[in-house]
């Protein structure tokens, strides 16, 4: 979080810009729930975080620093879901990439073999999360400084929060599948693990700790 100053913006916040085309995670992930995905909920999240800090003491911050200061706050729980969810989601497209899966390299491959034994056995755990999760949530590789871990969280909640850096996440909120599998959770993910996982981008987060 060394950086964080240079991220700060004037708000508003901008959605981000997919990295692809809305089409371009197909048929792993529609066209139409990437439209719907990004375009509706992630939007709706980014929207409503910069009305929610309009005229605050939160206007103006990165949405890292706005989400550290109102983890565990009752009194800013509207807030933190939304600039959470806003977060989350920008780090989620990223995690994905057309024509993604396949094996990490280098330092993270290293990690990942002496953290789970081996990229299979990672991927069977990042499905498992995945899967337990009960209700709507969050799938995460991430590095919590010593060792590389799997983990998953409830809602909106994110692992920086408990300082675990986020290295890749899945989406397992009903949206993030529902038009393309209905209820076949464990599909989507298994699909998504193998075939659009970006692991390039994990080592790049990976690298910055
Ligand atoms: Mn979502």
């Amino acid at each position: 979080m060394a950086t964080l100053a240079a991220l700060e913006t004037a708000t508003p916040h901008a959605l981000l810009r997919l990295p692809y085309p809305e089409d371009a995670l197909a048929p792993i992930i529609s066209a139409r729930t990437v439209a719907l995905h990004h375009g509706k909920h992630h939007k709706g999240y980014v929207d409503k975080t910069n009305e929610l800090i309009s005229g605050t003491e939160f206007e103006g911050q990165a949405l890292e620093r706005i989400v550290l200061a109102t983890a565990g706050k009752p009194e800013h729980s509207k807030l933190f879901n939304n600039a959470a969810q806003a977060w989350n989601h920008a780090f989620y497209w990223r995690s994905l990439k057309p024509k993604g899966g396949g094996a990490p390299t280098g330092d993270l491959a290293a990690k990942i073999e002496s953290a789970f034994g081996g990229l299979d056995a990672l991927k069977k755990k990042l499905a498992t999360a995945g899967v337990e999760r009960f209700g709507s949530g969050w799938a995460w590789l991430v590095s919590d400084g010593k060792t590389l871990k799997v983990v998953s969280t409830p809602n909106a909640e994110v692992p920086f929060t408990k300082g675990e850096t986020p290295l890749l996440t899945i989406d397992v909120w009903e949206h993030a599948y529902y038009v393309d599998y209905q209820n076949r959770r464990a599909d989507y993910l298994q699909a998504v693990i193998d075939k659009l996982l970006n692991w390039e981008f994990a080592a790049e987060n990976l690298a910055r700790t």
